[in-house]
């Protein structure tokens, strides 16, 4: 079997719905998705990057994320013919791992738990492909790289784009 490794953040999980509920109400501001067309929120409000990384420090941000859509249906579906192997980058917020933990066991219970790997650089993951968000761990990464549309992506090119699990689930099982 092929293996395919996948990202949590943005990938699995609907990390910057919540950060930017948060930030909104209370920075009293309205961003939406659309203005962070290839942008992350710091570089929209450079001088509060502390307290945007703040919110992530808190050890249950990431227990209520809401799961991206159709992600369990189609990652269930690709583990009938593909090794699943979930590749979160934590080593910014290691506070994060328990809460991550729980989530994958709640959202994704058929998902074997040795096959989680909370990492930093993910150049180390030996696998076929990498489905994430974030360029610079698909530069790193040596199996063919697959890129998940997020707002801060958009402008990327290098990659083999995918913009839905519904995109995700064409690629590999048409
Ligand atoms: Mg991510």
């Amino acid at each position: 079997m092929k293996r395919i490794a996948i990202d949590m953040d943005e990938v699995m999980a609907d990390f910057t719905k919540k950060h930017l509920a948060l930030f909104n109400a209370d920075y009293n501001e309205a961003i939406t998705l659309e203005d962070l067309q290839g942008k992350k929120l710091r570089d929209l409000r450079p001088h509060l990057v502390d307290e945007i990384r703040e919110y992530l420090k808190d050890p249950t941000y990431f227990r209520d994320l809401d799961v991206m859509k159709d992600a369990q249906e189609v990652i269930k579906e690709l583990s009938e013919s593909f090794e699943i192997y979930i590749a979160t980058a934590a080593m910014h917020f290691p506070s994060s791992f328990t809460a991550k933990y729980e989530w994958l066991q709640e959202h994704f219970p058929f998902l074997d738990d040795q096959h989680f790997v909370f990492c930093g650089d993910k150049s180390v993951i030996k696998a076929d492909y990498l489905i994430d968000d974030n360029v610079y761990q698909l530069e790193r990464f040596t199996g063919e790289g697959i890129l998940f549309t997020a707002p801060h992506n958009i402008h990327e090119d290098r990659f083999i784009r995918v913009n839905s699990w519904a995109n995700v689930r064409d690629y590999f099982l048409k």
